[in-house]
């Protein structure tokens, strides 16, 4: 038995992946991975050189974020609310317009830093219309585990990045052989068109090609809200499943953020053909796109997992608030109290969102999978008593209740600090460009 570089113990483990609470239990990391886990009186952690005691605190997998858009929409926070889809993206590309790759940067790492503060390990980054590089810059600050899919539209609001998306997806073999499998495989590339009333028939099909061809998965928007269900029947006669299902778009590669529009025949589309989707309740929720039939959706089998979208339509990067309201909203739409369990919610966060956006490595703790961990902290008075931990943690805890992040077996976070991180300057870096952007872009 190695010797592990990381041994937390007096911990109490949510596993997930449909394993059974660990009480008193040890986990140990090697490198980039889990080596054990259980009961304390099964794992040894003799000679650890990091010790972490967990003081009976949850250790549990850090939370996956299935589809995100962080770069971008940290900068569109709070801009602007109390609006529909289309006509808060109408405004919100007044701003991406200007966008510079310096102030992309700093917006790129606040978000990471919020991420990490608030247990996320692991997100799906769909660039609409900006560059990624400040992005992969910033990971090298905070190096999360992620997914970075190229923005990619020909029409509409998204028309001046036409000719770019033509151009990324022509050489998508030197965005492959730059950044894709990075970073001890932390960093994976993608191919992200950007919606149905955003990407004519002829970009959906060679994206499939293009994915085909270097193994990359593609995460897009689908059937998200009433606006487009419109577009799509007007502009090609059907909804925009069956239509980017005509286009052989589809299948266990991509990923659909949304999905609150679908029909029956959609469903069974999805589930034929292994499409998973990014269920991102509180956004839908405040954007009024409608509510995802998760029921129908889990019940065809269809790998679907938890998402907050951006920081704009969210408003935070913050997957407490995203269970506890998967849950308020599915027993009031459901009219079913059973739906969704407090267990269940969790898996949605965790396991069921890696294997949402096809990073299965991560999302559960079990030997040999990475080490992606958190610990969270539910001696806080609004958890208290804790009769039971799911509970506290679906339906009464915080982001700000993670004390300690690890990613790939680094610490990204203890006890609340982020070691080799100056956040002051961070903040004060990111608003001063934030603010400098809105007074240049919004008249
Ligand atoms: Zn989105």
């Amino acid at each position: 038995m190695s010797i592990p570089d990381i041994a937390i113990i007096n911990a109490t483990i949510l596993p997930m992946g449909g394993a059974e609470k660990i009480e008193n239990g040890s986990l140990t990391i090697s490198g980039d991975s889990i080596t054990a886990v259980g009961p304390a009186a099964s794992v040894s952690t003799a000679g650890a050189k990091k010790l972490i005691d967990a003081n009976d605190r949850v250790v549990m997998p850090g939370f996956v974020n299935c589809h995100t858009h962080i770069a971008s929409n940290m900068l569109l926070r709070g801009l602007l609310e109390d609006v529909q889809l289309f006509e808060w993206l109408q405004t919100m590309w007044q701003l991406k317009r200007n966008f510079d790759e310096e102030t992309l940067y700093w917006a790129s790492l606040m978000g990471l830093v919020e991420m990490a503060k608030s247990g996320i390990t692991t997100f799906n980054e769909h660039f609409d219309a900006y560059r990624v590089e400040p992005q992969i810059a910033a990971l090298c600050k905070m190096p999360l585990r992620a997914t970075l899919g190229y923005g990619l539209a020909d029409r509409g609001l998204y028309a001046p990045i036409t000719d770019w998306s033509w151009k990324a997806l022509h050489r998508f073999g030197d965005k492959v052989s730059l950044h894709h499998r990075t970073r001890n495989d932390r960093v994976h590339v993608a191919l992200s068109p950007h919606a149905p009333y955003s990407c004519g028939p002829e970009m959906f099909k060679l994206v499939r090609q293009v994915a085909d061809a270097h193994k990359v998965v593609i995460h897009t928007h689908l059937s998200e809200g009433m606006q487009e269900i419109i577009y799509v029947k007007e502009t090609y006669g059907t909804t925009p499943v069956q239509w980017v299902q005509s286009l052989g778009f589809l299948g266990p590669d991509v990923t659909a953020a949304h999905a609150t529009q679908l029909n029956d025949d959609d469903i069974r589309i999805l589930a034929e053909t292994g499409t998973r989707i990014a269920h991102c309740p509180c956004c839908n929720a405040k954007l009024n796109s409608g509510t995802l039939r998760l029921r129908s959706v889990r019940e065809a089998g269809i790998p679907v997992g938890l998402a907050t979208d951006g920081p704009a339509s969210h408003n935070a990067l913050d997957m407490f608030q995203e269970m506890k309201f998967a849950g308020m909203i599915h027993k009031d739409k459901t009219g079913d109290v059973e739906f969704m369990k407090t267990s269940e919610l969790l898996e949605l966060a965790t396991t069921g969102a890696a294997a949402a956006m096809n990073r299965p490595e991560t999302g559960r703790l079990a030997v040999g999978r990475k080490a992606d961990v958190i610990i969270v902290d539910l001696d806080k008075p609004h958890c208290m008593p804790v009769y039971d931990v799911a509970a506290a943690l679906v339906y009464s805890a915080r982001a700000d209740d993670v004390v300690t992040t690890i990613c790939d077996g680094q610490i990204l976070m203890e006890d609340r600090v982020l070691p080799g991180i100056d956040e002051t300057e961070i903040r004060h870096r990111f608003r001063e460009r934030a603010l400098a952007l809105r007074c240049r872009s919004l008249n």
